[in-house]
């Protein structure tokens, strides 16, 4: 299994990773940076350097998994390669074609599979189980990855409060004791007058 980082260290947004085998690539958020969404019609939207996500490359792209409805991880959708299967929650994804309708961004045209929690599904030779979580953004996974015998997590945004609080304990307490890679979002970390 290898991992690419395309962005979202060092900095809160832009969140856009990679993981592949010899025979997959599946591409996890498609954020957008930040500081450019007030922006946004004014210059144009900073992409990740990712080959094949916005037009054809040497190598295709299996899917796209998205964990939630932010734009720092769903803002740049509109511009990915239309036959780009995109895994997303039914919920998130009605959300974003709604709210489309004002922000001038279009609604997505890609093949669309519905993220059920819990219920795992292959894509090429990785088996991938989202995990409904809870968030400030409605209707949040996070993923668990297998492939080669090696197991990686994705958190997306998460909390341990909130309405399904129980749903990400729930998440945590389903995964394999042993993880090779836990990829976890740091939004809060700078923010020492929190608890
Ligand atoms: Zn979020």
């Amino acid at each position: 299994m290898n991992l690419i980082v395309w962005r979202g260290t060092k900095k809160i947004g832009g969140s856009c990773l990679e993981v592949s085998s010899a025979t997959t690539r599946i591409i996890i958020d498609i954020g957008e940076v930040l500081p450019e969404i007030a922006v946004v019609k004014q210059r144009p939207r900073a992409l990740p350097d990712a080959p094949g996500l916005f037009g054809r490359g040497d190598r295709k792209i299996d899917a796209i998994l998205v964990s939630h409805g932010h734009g720092d991880h769903l803002g740049l959708i509109d511009l990915v390669d239309t036959e780009i299967p995109v895994f997303i929650g039914e919920k998130a994804l009605k959300i974003y074609n709604l709210t489309a309708q004002f922000t001038g961004r279009k609604p997505i045209a890609n093949p669309i599979k519905y993220l059920q929690s819990g219920q795992g599904f292959k894509i090429g030779d990785f088996t991938i189980v989202p995990y409904i979580v809870d968030h400030s953004g409605f209707d949040a996974y996070a993923f668990l990855l297998e492939q080669g015998g090696k197991t990686l997590v994705y958190t997306g945004d998460f909390r341990f409060h909130g309405r399904k609080q129980k749903a990400t304990e729930y998440f945590v307490n389903s995964l394999p004791d042993v993880i090779d890679v836990l990829l976890i979002e740091g939004t809060m970390l700078s923010r020492t007058q929190e608890k």
